[in-house]
């Protein structure tokens, strides 16, 4: 369930899985954000832990781990994790962030 607690809106993340190696660095640092499919690559999970899979889906990141989804989307060895503001949809972390 969504909860202001533990969601924020603020910021959003998706992957390319098209550059997805199926390493599980980001599935390690937050199992409750990004997920493998039987395909062997990650995806990201709504709040319901339902895997989203259509290309370029968005979660939101919940507060208590904005950090762990961010380091995920710095040290991805595919460069496909991207962390946006959903305010601007400026990419704060991942390739296209400035
Ligand atoms: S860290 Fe990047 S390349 Fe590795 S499994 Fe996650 S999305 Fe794929």
């Amino acid at each position: 369930m969504l909860s202001a607690e533990t969601v924020t809106d603020e910021l959003q993340v998706w992957v390319d899985q098209d550059l997805c190696t199926g390493d599980g660095l980001c599935v390690q640092y937050a199992p409750e954000v990004f997920e493998f499919d039987i395909d062997g690559l990650a995806y990201v999970k709504d709040p319901a832990g339902e895997l989203r899979q259509s290309p370029g889906a968005r979660v939101g990141v919940p507060a208590r781990l904005r950090l762990e989804v961010i380091d995920s989307a710095k040290e991805c060895p595919g460069d496909c994790i991207h962390v946006v503001r959903s305010a601007d949809d400026v990419e704060v972390a991942g390739p296209d962030a400035g």
